[in-house]
């Protein structure tokens, strides 16, 4: 088991339950799935404000999405292609393997696509 977490393409088969492809920008394992929450922002709240705003939007059991749910590589910042939740709630996303079975094969897939054009 020490193997798993000294290799991340073995750690990342294991933490998704599939193999994963590295980020095509880095080449990093840790990537992750990001939906992000429709929050009504001004862009002039002070932290209070937003960690409150923020809480009353997740707080209410239906966070509706702002539509696209991908996952991004956690060092350079890379997003990978988006599933378009539009109208759905985080909830029901989160909920839904389905989708993130989806989000998996996209990314694994834009991986593949520049692999071939290195070719
Ligand atoms: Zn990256």
């Amino acid at each position: 088991m020490k193997n798993i977490l000294n290799d991340p393409a073995k750690r990342a088969e294991w933490v998704y339950g599939e193999p994963m492809a590295p980020c095509p920008q880095c080449g990093s394992y840790d990537m992750k799935p990001q939906m992000p929450i429709a929050i009504d922002l001004t862009g002039k709240e002070t932290t209070a404000q937003l960690v409150g705003k923020w809480a009353r939007a997740t707080k209410a059991g239906a966070t509706m999405l702002q539509g696209p749910a991908y996952y991004a590589c956690w060092e350079c910042g890379h997003k990978g292609p988006a599933v378009d939740c539009a109208g759905r709630t985080s909830e029901d996303c989160c909920a839904d393997r389905a989708l993130n079975s989806e989000m998996k094969r996209l990314w694994n897939a834009q991986t593949q696509t520049e692999k071939r054009i290195d070719l």
